[in-house]
């Protein structure tokens, strides 16, 4: 089965815990601070595996989690980075945002891309020590780690595509010039995964080419498999436009390539306009009558694409067509690749989930964010309760709270506290 679209989950890992903690020795009545930090988080990155060509372990596995990082220890002891996780992807895959279908990366060089950046670790208390505070009785917690929904999508990177009806010879012809072994067969849609092959023409010349499944009647619509396989050329810098020159299944290799190039067009109206050398295949059967050639030949001249003649099965001209591909292709601008379009608006991970609600007398202020402030902070010290204060004040909960009316004496309640509002 060829997987050429997945959706996926990544999360990065959460920072681990700054601790509070003081330093304790015999005799020694009391020590200052020594909570170490949190270890940063593990971050979700993507790398390129030339050995990979479908994203089928995409299928099985949807989430993939980064390690969170280990909370401080006492004795200024930094807790243990999470690790990262790498997910390798074949080349060419393009990082979509779920929601827009926005691209966020091409991944299409050999550099990693941190799609999900593990939360810092948070601070001990003995970052919180000053000369008029030497006992901080808190820490701050670690960052929450990134979650994204992506949509993973390949197209291949070919210098050149195959195209043509099925059973006119694109894979007898790959499987002559490279190393690649696609199934051949005499019956139609036997190439049911993309093919890469590396073509080489001479010392450091050489080119990817794609086989990819025959494109029928209808494909720009849907119809059979090749919609989902245009994708793989979309990117090719030049097509190779087989025809069976011996009309041997019975049809008219003009109207072959007028089909073919109609799917194209379908499909998009870029791939239609790029460069095509037309191909006219199994001449070995033609028993030395020119006119098929002669005439395919005369419809490539009056429409500007190149022609060649050839026995892809007895290798009659397949080297020249080699040479003649390359030529072209020093011509031609490099593959394409895609600028990122995603801009990120706000960082999920960095919302802090928090309301206000009034429940009879009380003002009840609740959320996963506000039970992090609560958890970190120690109400029976004041320097403590100083954190806890601005952490609310910046945030706007007291303004929120305002907002609704709270008066003086009011009872508010946050987290596990309960307390008399006092301006
Ligand atoms: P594809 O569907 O376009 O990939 O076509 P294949 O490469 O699978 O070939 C289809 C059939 O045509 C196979 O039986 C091949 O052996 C045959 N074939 C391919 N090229 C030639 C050729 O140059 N001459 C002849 N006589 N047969 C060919
Ligand atoms: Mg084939």
């Amino acid at each position: 089965m060829f997987i050429d679209v997945a959706q996926i989950k990544i999360v990065s890992g959460k920072g681990g815990d700054g601790k509070v903690g003081f330093h304790r020795e015999k005799y020694v009545a009391a020590g200052g601070p020594d909570g170490g930090d949190g270890g940063r988080g593990g971050s979700v990155i993507f790398k390129v595996d030339s050995n990979l060509s479908t994203l089928l372990d995409f299928r099985y596995k949807k989430k993939y989690a980064a390690a969170p990082g280990e909370n401080g220890g006492s004795k200024r002891c930094k807790g243990k980075d999470g690790a990262d996780l790498i997910i390798r992807v074949p080349r060419g895959t393009l990082i979509r945002d779920q929601k827009t279908g926005q691209i966020i990366k091409d991944m299409s060089d050999n550099e990693p891309f941190v799609a999900a950046k593990g939360g810092n670790g948070g601070w001990g208390n003995t970052h919180f020590a000053t000369p008029t505070r030497q006992a901080p009785r808190f820490a701050k917690p670690g960052q929450p780690g990134i979650e994204r929904e992506l949509t993973l999508e390949l197209k291949l990177l070919a210098d050149v595509g195959l195209v043509g009806f099925p059973n006119v010879g694109k894979s007898t012809l790959l499987s002559m010039v490279s190393a690649a072994r696609p199934k051949i067969a005499n019956y139609h849609f036997t190439t049911l995964v993309p093919n890469l092959g590396v073509v080489s023409v001479g010392e450091e010349q050489s080119f990817v080419m794609a086989d990819i499944p025959g494109i029928i009647e209808g494909a720009a619509e849907g119809a059979g498999l090749g919609h989902d396989f245009l994708r793989h050329i979309d990117r090719c810098r030049l097509l190779l436009h087989l025809v069976d020159a011996a009309g041997s299944e019975g049809r008219d290799p003009l109207d072959d390539i007028e089909k073919i190039n109609a799917e194209l067009a379908g499909y998009s109206e870029f791939l239609a306009a790029r460069p095509q050398i037309i191909v006219a295949n199994k001449t070995d059967l033609l028993g030395g009558d020119n006119a098929a050639v002669d005439r395919l030949r005369r419809y490539a001249d009056e429409h500007g694409m190149l022609f060649a003649a050839l026995s892809a099965a007895t290798n009659q001209g397949v080297h020249e067509l080699m040479r003649l591909t390359w030529s072209e292709l020093q011509k031609l601008p490099p593959v394409f690749v895609y600028e990122p379009e995603f801009v990120e608006i706000a960082p999920e991970s960095g919302k802090r989930d928090w309301k206000v609600e009034k429940v009879e007398d009380y003002y009840v202020v609740s959320g996963a964010w506000v039970d992090k402030i609560m958890g970190s902070v120690n109400v029976d010290d004041y320097e403590s309760r100083q954190y806890m204060d601005r952490m609310l004040k910046n945030e706007g909960v007291y303004a929120r709270l305002e907002e609704m009316g709270v008066q003086e004496g009011d009872f508010v309640v946050i987290g596990d506290l309960e307390f008399e509002y006092v301006y």
